[in-house]
This record gives C-alpha cells, sequence and structure tokens, in this order.
C-alpha cells in the first residue's frame, strides 16, 4: 500500500513541467512545477491512501472540531478559494501534516499532546500555511531536480527503493520536508491565522516546547514537525514575538486559549498504541484482532500501521514487511505478489510454519531491474519471502538485503518468518489501549503529588509531565484539570 502511495505521488509529479506562478502569500513570481489543479488532484489521489495507510479516528466529536476549525481558518487564509479537508488520523506518533490541494491531517497522538485549543490551533494554521505558501509545490520541484535518478528509481522498483532507508514515521512524511525558510514563513501564517479566528498564537510556542521534551524523554524519531525546524529556542522566542505583534495589530485584546474546553473534548482519547492494531512487546509482535504473532529479530526498529508492519536493524542494511498478500491460494498469493514486486524465483517451496501451511521463496529483482539499479551504482538486491497461511488471509513476510549480505541475514529473516505462529494467550488477545482521562485536582498541590494521588507510578511522572505540558514541582490551585492514564 505504501508503495502504491509513493509511486501514485511520485507518478503525478513527474509529469508536470514547470511555469511561473504568482505565490498567494508573498505574491512573488515562483517557479512552480504544480499547476493548482495538478495540486488538487495530487491531494485528491494521495487523500484515500492516507486514509488507508493510517485508518480515521472514530471519534465524531474530534473531526467535527478539527473540520469546523479548519473550514473557519482556511476561509481567513490567502487561499480561501481551495476545498480543504481536515482529519483526524489514528496513529500514536505526534504529527501533523498537510498535502497539496487542501488536505491536512492529525494524528490522535498529537491531539492527546495539546493542553488547550489555542496551541491546537496555531499548528492547524502552520499546516494551512505549507498549503497557501505552496511549500510542498516548491519542496517537490527541488528534490525532482536534485534527485531525479534516485526518484526514479523509487518508481521503477518502489519496496525495494525503501531498503537502505530507516523505518520512517509513515509515509506523507517522507515527501513532506520543508526547509528552514518554509518552516519560519508557517510559522509566522499559523501566528496570523490562528489569531484571525481569536485564539492565543503564543501557546503554539509552548507547544513547540512540548514536542522537544518529548523527543529528548523518549529519544524517539523527530516529528516532522521538528524536522527541518528553526533552532527551538530561537523559534520559541519568534512565534511570541509574532503573537504579540499580531494581536496588536488585529486588535484582538481577549485572545482565547480554550484549556478546559480542549482537555474535556479529549477526555478518554487513546493513548499511545492501540493494541487492536497490533502490539510490540519484549521484541514480539502481537495483533490480537487478526490473531497471530512472530518475532521481530532482536535490536531491530518497527513501525506499524494498518497496511504493514516494518521492521530493519538500525544501520539500515536489510528491510522486512508483513503484509496482506494477495490471492485465494497460497500458490496465488505467492505469484501474484512476486509479480506485483519485479521479482523472480531462485528457489520456492512447500514447509510448514508452527502447523500452518506455507510456500518460502527466495527472489532476485528480474533482469531488466536489475539493470536498472546497476546503472544506478545501486547493489544487487535478493529477497526471502514467507506466504504463509492463517484462517482467511495469507500473510506474507519478506526480507530484502543484498544479494552479498543475503547469506547474512538469511537466518535473521527465517528465523523470524518461522516464529509466525496463532496467538492464543488470552492476556494479549483481550488488551486494552490506555486512554487519558482528565481529572479535577481536588485541593492547591504540586503536579507529582497530583499524579501521585491519582496513582499514577513515579517511573511514568516525567512523561505525564509532558504530556500535561507542566513541570512535576508546578503548583496546581484547586480545580485545575490535568491528563492521567487509564486502561
Ligand atoms: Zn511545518
Amino acid at each position: 500500500m505504501r508503495k502504491n502511495i509513493i509511486t501514485g505521488l511520485l507518478a503525478s509529479v513527474f509529469l508536470i513541467g514547470s511555469s511561473c506562478q504568482t505565490n498567494p502569500v508573498t505574491g512573488k513570481k515562483d517557479v512552480m512545477f504544480m499547476s493548482e489543479s495538478q495540486e488538487i488532484a495530487l491531494g485528491k489521489e494521495a487523500d484515500p491512501q492516507i486514509v488507508a495507510e493510517f485508518g480515521l479516528y472514530e471519534d465524531p466529536k474530534l473531526q467535527s472540531f478539527i473540520k469546523e476549525k479548519g473550514q473557519q481558518m482556511a476561509k481567513v487564509s490567502h487561499r480561501s478559494n481551495l476545498n480543504y479537508e481536515f482529519k483526524i488520523v489514528d496513529s500514536p506518533v505526534i504529527n501533523a501534516f498537510a498535502v497539496p490541494g487542501g488536505y491536512v491531517y492529525f494524528t490522535r497522538g498529537i491531539m492527546a499532546h495539546f493542553n488547550n485549543e489555542a496551541q491546537f490551533a496555531g499548528v492547524l494554521g502552520h499546516e494551512i500555511g505549507h498549503i497557501t505558501a505552496r511549500h510542498s509545490a516548491q519542496q517537490q520541484s527541488k528534490s525532482i531536480l536534485a534527485q531525479g535518478g534516485l526518484l526514479l528509481g523509487m518508481i521503477l522498483s518502489p519496496t525495494i527503493a525503501q531498503y537502505g532507508q530507516e523505518v520512517s514515521q509513515g509515509l506523507g512524511l517522507l515527501m513532506l520536508k520543508y526547509s528552514r525558510d518554509a518552516e519560519r514563513e508557517s510559522d509566522e501564517l499559523g501566528v496570523e491565522y490562528s489569531t484571525k479566528i481569536g485564539y492565543d498564537a503564543s501557546e503554539m510556542a509552548d507547544f513547540f516546547t512540548t514536542l522537544q521534551r518529548k523527543q529528548e524523554e523518549s529519544g524517539q524519531a523527530i516529528p516532522s514537525l521538528l524536522s527541518s525546524h528553526p533552532d527551538p529556542g530561537d523559534r520559541y522566542n519568534t512565534v511570541h514575538q509574532l503573537a504579540d505583534a499580531e494581536q496588536k495589530k488585529q486588535n484582538l485584546t481577549d485572545p482565547k486559549v480554550g484549556r478546559n474546553s480542549y482537555l474535556k473534548m479529549i477526555d478518554g482519547i487513546v493513548y499511545g498504541e492501540d493494541p487492536k492494531q497490533g502490539f510490540v512487546e519484549n521484541q514480539v509482535f502481537y495483533h490480537p484482532v487478526l490473531k497471530f504473532q512472530f518475532n521481530i529479530p532482536s535490536d531491530w526498529g518497527y513501525q506499524n500501521s494498518p497496511q504493514q508492519v516494518q521492521m530493519g536493524p538500525k544501520d539500515g542494511s536489510a528491510v522486512m514487511a508483513l503484509t496482506l498478500a494477495p490471492g485465494a491460494s497460497l500458490q496465488e498469493a505467492a505469484q501474484q505478489s512476486l509479480q506485483n514486486y519485479g521479482l523472480q524465483v531462485v528457489e520456492s517451496k512447500e514447509v510448514t510454519v508452527n502447523g500452518l501451511p506455507a510456500i518460502a521463496v527466495v527472489a532476485d529483482p528480474q533482469p531488466q531491474q536489475q539493470q536498472q539499479q546497476q546503472q544506478q551504482q545501486q547493489q544487487p538486491l535478493r529477497t526471502l519471502t514467507y506466504f504463509i497461511q492463517h484462517g482467511e488471509n495469507i500473510y506474507s513476510l519478506m526480507g530484502i538485503t543484498t544479494a552479498q549480505n543475503f547469506n547474512n541475514y538469511f537466518q535473521v529473516f527465517s528465523g523470524s518468518m518461522q516464529s509466525f505462529k496463532v496467538l492464543s494467550d488470552p492476556e494479549k488477545l483481550n488488551r486494552k489501549p490506555e486512554r487519558i482521562s482528565i481529572v479535577t485536582v481536588p485541593k492547591a498541590t504540586t503536579l507529582a503529588q497530583a499524579l501521585r494521588s491519582n496513582n499514577m507510578p513515579d517511573a511514568r511522572h516525567n512523561e505525564l509531565a509532558v504530556l500535561n505540558g507542566m513541570q512535576l514541582s508546578d503548583q496546581l490551585p484547586a480545580g485545575t484539570l490535568i491528563k492521567v492514564v487509564k486502561k
């Protein structure tokens, strides 16, 4: 699925010639590779694929909140003519991103981490800003110029092209890396747009601090909001100054923050991984709904999305992915998958994996693809795939590495593939997600004490301080609402 998205997006970009167009924000002439109608077509094509990749977060009141605020802000933006769509996707990652043509996505992870409506509105304005200032269009123009060859390789063998890249946070993000100047401009637009609908834009600066603390706390991959960011300290001060200036300019004397209203709205939101989408514990991947489990090689990272589980070692020298395979029988599944990936069989045999019927296949890229890889000075690749039948479904576990490394990785790949089995442990099958619960502090106290009285373990106090956008030593007046987590 991911492969189709990348192929689709890049193919659309490639068909497009360059032209000089007026930038809606600056009023200057920019070289653009996309006309407005091409941007809209790109967004229309990407949207269903993004929704399929992440899934929508099922919460009508949150979805209507982002829609309402988004449309309100779009009206006062520099491109009010576009048909915008605003959606919350079902991912625990903290992120927000925009696709050309007017499509904006927030994850449930970022929604859980905002502490008021104004923070949300600032980031919403920032993302709308990427669309109105046509940043992704510019970015794609540049990347085509700079890496035409590389991208062409991705189109020809999209799955294999992911080889060597870190297990990344999701597809849109692959496409959308903005320059620091673009991020700065979007910060300015975020301030302008959120002020225009009455919010205190300086709150956005505080949210950048939350992002930074989150990153330090977890050592996680950097959310794209921060990925090509201006210096964080600098950004914090700049946004505060811009917010003050914009409020004076627009004569906004009582800017809205909306803390309690926001917290009440997200009461009960799923926090962290949702077990029903699959979860990892001690390097074992469990899927309680599809009822299977398998081991992830030790020290490997992983990324789980509704479409696939992608895994790889930190040095990027191999990649493994679990997906559903097409076809009604094992033979058909193997044939169709290999054809889709442009692979030809080197060796194939029928096997049994913990009682489940399966086919194990070693396959290489077809000669035509290999030639193209060689022309681009990529090393020849080799794959091992297990197609495993479990109930109605056929699963494909594919490992990819260079032909040279293949023997080294063979045991790692097959060890993981042969660990695939039916999940029957009731404790794993019935696992519930954690949810945010909003509680009222009954009397004045510190955040640390409030967390303790809500039975939050000490080991999680720092995480919860970040989630609340506070320090553990902060004094809370009686009646303060705070976030805790509950099963
Ligand atoms: Zn941005």
